[in-house]
């Protein structure tokens, strides 16, 4: 793929989770390998006004390579995810209100439905608290991440990876989905049947040849 067509993909994802609802008050942003390096959305400019343009090709270890703009204030833990994770190739994080709200409660997603493992293992984590923007949220988030393709972060939101930037935006929207059944389950009262981790490996070996994970 060309840069130029990569940029433009990732203003689309951009711009489709914040017409899903996902990025309130302009929150959320997205990246994608470029050789390697990376390009990640600017800090605070609503994805309506983002352009192909406005994205900046950052270097693993955060140095500006190109772009007018400033980066993601989050760009520490992109570089941090992609360092630690050859897999990554696209990172997109998002604060979505139902997994948000579950971020608030310091809680993660079990495996209530077989779907959690589009997510790379048999539970979403949710990784401890840390101030956005900085290295020690960086650090959370790479150890919520392992052996995972998603994490909540406490009282903050959501980040996806996945093998290109289609797979990482439908993780982010798959756990939204759970996030939001996890909750209805809970404020019904109801006790959710959690999914042992022997139907979970076989969900996972399923999906290996399903074309459902990327
Ligand atoms: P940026 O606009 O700097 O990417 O920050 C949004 C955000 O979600 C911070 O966690
Ligand atoms: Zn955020």
């Amino acid at each position: 793929m060309s840069e130029r067509a990569l940029r433009e993909e990732i203003v689309a994802v951009a711009q489709a989770i914040d017409r899903a609802g996902y990025c309130p008050s302009k929150s959320g942003n997205v990246s994608a390998r470029l050789g390697d390096d990376l390009l990640i959305t600017p800090s605070g400019l609503p994805y309506a006004q983002t352009t192909p343009e406005d994205l900046i090709h950052l270097s693993l270890d955060g140095r500006i390579l190109s772009g007018v703009r400033k980066p993601s204030s989050e760009w520490p833990f992109h570089t941090a995810i992609y360092r630690a994770r050859p897999d990554a190739q696209a990172i997109v994080h998002t604060h979505s209100p139902r997994a948000t709200a579950l971020s608030c409660a310091r809680r993660g997603i079990p495996a209530f439905h077989y779907m959690i493992a589009l997510c790379g293992g048999p539970d979403v984590r949710c990784a401890d608290y840390a101030t956005f923007g900085t290295p020690e949220l960086a650090e959370n988030a790479v150890q919520g991440l392992e052996g995972r393709k998603a994490v909540l972060l406490a009282n903050h939101g959501v980040i996806a990876l996945g093998a290109s930037l289609a797979g990482a935006h439908q993780i982010v929207a798959e756990v939204e989905n759970l996030a939001g059944q996890y909750l209805d389950l809970l404020a019904a009262g109801l006790d959710p049947v959690i999914l042992d981790d022997g139907e979970m490996q076989r969900v996972a070996a399923r999906f290996a040849g399903y074309g459902k994970v990327d």
